[in-house]
């Protein structure tokens, strides 16, 4: 053991992971409430090494917002719009196969697909929009739809959320998404997402898609009017649904952004808040793979860093992000695949393209040159798909 590990406060909680043994609620919130961020690096670092070697991973993924008209008011959410709001939007499913073209074209291997929850659109568009997808490219992982939205979508399809999700299955869903989640306990949701789906709701449609064969990816919207051991609250009930489904792929933490909404909270995460969180997160949840540090929210630089901290992805190069920036994210729009490489081998990482379900596409070792900066649009297209 490390001097410094030897002398943390954090010393018991370190040598209980490293015997293997789960910890549990008060555990995780002394983890949450120590200062101590290297201990809580190490310890992190321990079960990320154990799931995952010196493997860090990314996608090659395109965001499409399909409109952001939504009949809720979610107080936190600055990307909702109403119908006789100048600056609403929504996209025909050809204006979407266009945008799905463009991917594949720059060597997407995901669409990651969301929006508000519209106030006439039937249900026949979603559909049709998956089929049009997969007509564009078969090989297109469609990763669309939170769980609230698949409420709203078996509201409007006037079927149980079962067999909505398996009419969309059919039309090509691949993966639901891991939004929405925000933060369970019911006194922090009333005031961040007056309205929406509660945290049974949320964890109701993930475990039926779970059942049906489904997987999906989880959130947790961190750093607003919560507390610590609502946090805590957040990852035990994750951790929970993941015992009893094995359905999860990754957890993503999502750090709040605090511009043009309704919240009274002025400030964002800051990057040990970032640090601790991925830390505990990847410690607590032992029966999730992947801990994902998602750079829209935290600059790539600081998710860099957080491959230090438990995190084993760094998300995807995403292309054309709105939600987190009509918030007042200061990322870019995008990353390269190159910067992405670049980011984990400085950390002493490997680099790993995943697909959507963060199966290998193409490892990257030492000394692999980044051919993909310089080859052409078909080629990084038949080198992602023909691995998929
Ligand atoms: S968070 Fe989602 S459900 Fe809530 S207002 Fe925004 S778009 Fe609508």
């Amino acid at each position: 053991m490390n001097l410094f590990l030897a002398q943390s406060e954090l010393k018991d909680l370190y040598e209980k992971v490293a015997g293997g043994a789960r910890l549990d609620e008060a555990e995780a919130l002394r983890l949450f409430e120590s200062k101590d961020l290297n201990a809580l690096g190490a310890i992190a670092s321990l079960v990320s090494a154990r799931k995952n070697g010196r493997r860090a991973s990314y996608i090659l993924n395109r965001y499409i917002n399909y409109s952001n008209y939504c009949i809720l008011s979610c107080q936190f959410c600055a990307f909702a719009r109403k119908k006789r709001d100048a600056d609403g939007m929504q996209l025909t499913v050809e204006e979407i196969a266009a945008k799905a073209r463009e991917a594949l074209a720059a060597g997407v291997t995901e669409l990651h697909i969301v929006g508000g929850l519209h106030p006439s659109l039937p249900f026949s568009y979603y559909t049709d929009m998956l089929r049009a997808l997969k007509a564009v490219d078969g090989r297109l992982q469609l990763k669309c739809f939170t769980a609230i939205e698949i409420l709203h979508l078996a509201w409007l399809a006037r079927k149980p959320a079962r067999d909505t999700l398996l009419a969309l299955r059919e039309a090509g869903l691949d993966s639901l998404t891991g939004g929405g989640a925000e933060i369970f306990r019911k006194e922090i949701r009333s005031q961040i997402a007056r309205g929406k789906e509660s945290a049974e709701e949320y964890l109701d449609v993930h475990r039926l898609w779970h059942q049906l064969g489904g997987r999906s990816t989880c959130t947790m919207l961190y750093g607003h009017v919560e507390s610590l051991a609502d946090r805590v609250d957040h990852l035990r009930q994750l951790r929970a649904l993941q015992d009893e489904t094995r359905g999860f792929t990754g957890f993503v933490p999502l750090p709040y952004q605090p511009d043009n909404n309704d919240i009274p909270v002025k400030v964002a995460p800051t990057g040990f808040d970032s640090l601790r969180t991925i830390a505990v997160s990847r410690i607590y949840l032992d029966n999730f793979d992947h801990i994902t540090a998602y750079w829209v929210g935290l600059g790539l630089k600081l998710a860099q860093v957080a491959l230090s901290y438990g995190a084993d992805d760094l998300h995807g190069t995403i292309l054309e992000e709105h939600i987190f920036h009509m918030a007042g994210a200061p990322t870019p729009q995008s990353q390269s695949e190159a910067e992405m490489i670049k980011a984990i081998r400085e950390a002493g990482r490997i680099p790993v393209q995943r697909d959507t379900f963060y199966q290998p596409v193409k490892v990257w070792s030492e000394e692999t040159p980044l051919a993909a900066e310089n080859a052409g649009a078909s080629e990084i297209l038949e080198r992602n798909l023909a691995s998929a």
